[in-house]
């Protein structure tokens, strides 16, 4: 069965997009740790992103940078946070989070409720940046 992020990649299910190449799907978390707080996501669905062939994973990494610059014009922030988890969906992917200081990383920290609108102003603040 298809995982949730490549039926949100297919498009079954909808999603606020900030990025997109051949490979690569980058979109805002629905559960935030901070506004902007974005996931990228290869394409190929590999659940273990230490799976992912060197290439596949440099090019992640490079998609990722380029995302991150984007969510940096966006959203005031220090900078832009990554992190890898994968406990929770089986389909590689990096968080990338803008912070103010190290506390705003913490996976205890409560997650943002937004609303709808406030994820769509977000979302094409980002993508208005993407280079
Ligand atoms: P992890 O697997 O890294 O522990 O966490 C998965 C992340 O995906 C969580 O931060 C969660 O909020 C996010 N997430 C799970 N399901 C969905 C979804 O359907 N849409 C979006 N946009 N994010 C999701």
């Amino acid at each position: 069965m298809a995982t949730i992020f490549s039926r949100i990649i297919a498009g079954e299910i909808p999603s606020y997009k900030v990025a997109e190449n051949e490979q690569f799907y980058a979109f805002l978390d629905i559960n935030p740790m901070a506004k902007g707080h974005t996931l990228v996501v290869p394409k190929q669905e590999i659940d273990y992103i230490f799976d992912l062939n060197d290439k596949l994973l440099a090019e992640m990494t490079v998609f990722s940078k380029k995302v991150a610059a984007a969510i940096e014009k966006a959203v005031p922030c220090k900078r832009i946070g990554v992190m890898v988890i994968g406990l929770e969906v089986p389909h590689a992917h990096i968080h990338l989070i803008p912070i103010q200081k190290e506390g705003d990383m913490s996976l205890t920290n409560p997650r943002l409720n937004l609303l709808g609108d406030e994820f769509a102003k977000i979302a094409e603040a980002i993508r208005d940046n993407v280079k």
